[in-house]
């Protein structure tokens, strides 16, 4: 059986939670230890396929087609762990398990409730994920104090008393705000946290302290002494330029001696994997642009996964990336002119689709690399169509459905469905790679296996129209009728992608096409 840590959150939320926990199970793997890492959501989705990124940013896409919270992110960016469908539940889960086993006869004679029913169903969800660890990190998200919150408060409370204390560990992040006015760091939002914490039964172990700047000593002190934690278990997590800092910043602390020597695992001193990391980051100099031209760039965790990428294409070639957000539903040229390479992420639905088209338009005569990503390749074989090969009206039927030119179409499976929750192409598919194209040559390899969510797909009906006038089908899918990978002949880098390979970027193993593209803006 594993050691669990629970990290809960306090004051606000856009804490960094996700980036927290994720540094916490980075720094165990660092010791050695096996770990796994789970997402608990309060709200009522099943899953967040469903939510616009407006409201709870990017869908992050798993191996196995799993649509869960953008934190999975973090975590396999952070950790050599893949997670999948179960490393995300939400209270939405929750309930609907509940209710088909009631449905099914399953409780019969009882009275459901949330406790013991939900709780339960909680509980076991939560040790679906611990096979094969030595420690499993569960974030709750939402902030403590919530309604929705409190049934998987109280089942981890209750999971901790059935492990046995000794097994687990409560961390508490909270935020510490600095006070311009009166030059000073307030601890009373974190003591009241706690205390409402203790009020279900919580005893923090750790708290973990965001603020704006350094928790001195005398503020760690003070928080200690009002929340019955030891003072070399209140961690200072001031704002940092680069996310990938946050396991330094914790281990300078101690913070992994700390866990490590809670659970009784011998603690090895060694220099952390991401020192290099950092030490890249903060010494390059130069500096790339890259105009990315989305529907949702007020929310810029929208795109987290194609900014971490990015970033870590830089890592590889010694650079900073700068991403120019530039929204699509109000096109600005200057930005582009301004960029050294474009990039049109996923989405959904018509609104700022022509700006998209232009910006592509602009990338294509321009010649700057520009990279399309799911909707963006569809919209790069659409404006391939419209101003190469003269098909004005050509368009996907996502957003005219009686287009003459249907060059990207619904996939036949997809006619029929009526449920929209996780009904898309989901997950990871193995692609070819065409001999002799571009991105045969910047993956290195004939198979790939990439993330895959959509309706669409490119229209074969027009392959040959298409490669006749220099555009390049470089990946299809093994049976050979599916379009994966697009680019154009005549361009030094025009390359869109059915599939997400943002997901699968970290910044020790950055993806081929990221750092291709990166290299190329360049
Ligand atoms: N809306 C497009 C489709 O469903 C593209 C989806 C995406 O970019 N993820 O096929």
């Amino acid at each position: 059986m594993p050691c669990y840590i629970f990290v809960t959150g306090g004051v606000l939320s856009s804490l960094g939670k996700g980036v927290a926990s994720a540094s916490i199970a980075s720094l165990l793997e660092e010791q050695g230890l096996k770990i796994n890492i789970q997402k608990l959501d309060p709200y009522l989705n099943v899953d967040p396929g469903t939510m616009s990124p407006y409201q709870h940013g990017e869908v992050y896409v798993t191996e196995d087609g799993a649509e869960t919270d953008l934190d999975l992110g973090h975590y396999e960016r952070f950790t050599n762990r893949f997670t999948s469908k179960k490393n995300n539940v939400t209270a939405g889960r929750v309930y609907y398990n509940v209710i088909q086993r009631e449905r099914e006869g399953g409780y019969l004679g009882a009275t459901v409730q949330v406790i013991p029913h939900i709780t339960d169903e909680i509980k076991r969800l939560i040790r679906e994920v611990e096979e094969d660890c030595d420690v499993v990190i569960v974030e709750i998200g939402g902030t403590v104090g919530d309604i929705e919150g409190l049934p998987f408060l109280e089942a981890v409370r209750q999971l901790s008393m059935e492990l046995g204390r000794e097994k687990v560990l409560f961390v508490h992040t909270t935020y510490v705000p600095y006070v311009k006015s009166a030059g000073e760091l307030k601890t009373k939002p974190t003591q009241h946290s706690v205390k409402e914490l203790r009020a279900i039964g919580i005893q923090p172990d750790i708290i973990l302290c965001r603020s704006e700047i350094d928790i001195p000593e005398s503020i760690k002190e003070k928080i200690a002494l009002f929340t019955n934690v030891k003072k070399s278990a209140v961690i200072s997590a001031p704002d940092v330029e680069f996310i990938y800092e946050v396991p330094l910043l914790f281990k300078r602390q101690g913070l992994d001696r700390l866990i490590t020597q809670h659970f009784g695992f011998e603690y090895k001193e060694r220099e952390s994997r991401w020192e290099s990391i950092v030490q890249t980051l903060k010494s390059s100099e130069r500096e790339v642009k890259i105009a990315l031209v989305g529907k949702y760039v007020s929310l810029k965790d929208s795109y987290k996964s194609v900014v971490e990428a990015l970033i870590h294409g830089g890592i590889a070639n010694g650079v900073r990336v700068k991403v120019l957000w530039t929204n699509a539903e109000d096109y600005q040229e200057e930005l582009l002119d301004e960029a050294d390479g474009i990039l049109v992420p996923g989405g959904f639905g018509e609104r700022g689709i022509e700006g998209k088209l232009k910006a592509l338009n602009y990338g294509r005569l321009s010649k700057k690399p520009t990279f399309g990503i799911c909707l963006g390749m569809q919209l790069m074989c659409v404006e391939f169509a419209r101003n190469v090969l003269g098909l004005i009206d050509a368009n996907s039927t996502e957003f005219n459905p009686f287009t003459p030119h249907p060059v990207i179409d619904i996939m036949e499976e997809q006619k029929n469905i009526k449920e929209l929750g996780g009904t898309m192409r989901l997950g990871s598919y193995p692609c070819k790679l065409v001999e002799g194209t571009k991105a045969r040559q910047i993956y290195q390899k004939d198979l790939i296996y990439e993330r895959h969510r959509h309706r669409y797909e490119f229209n074969n009906k027009y392959r040959e129209l298409f490669e006749r006038h220099g555009m390049v089908f470089s990946g299809l899918s093994p049976d050979g009728k599916l379009v994966e990978i697009v680019e154009l002949k005549d361009h030094p880098w025009y390359i869109g992608c059915q599939f997400h390979p943002e997901f699968k970027s970290k910044p020790h193993s950055p993806h081929p096409l990221f750092v291709s593209f990166i290299f190329s803006c360049l």
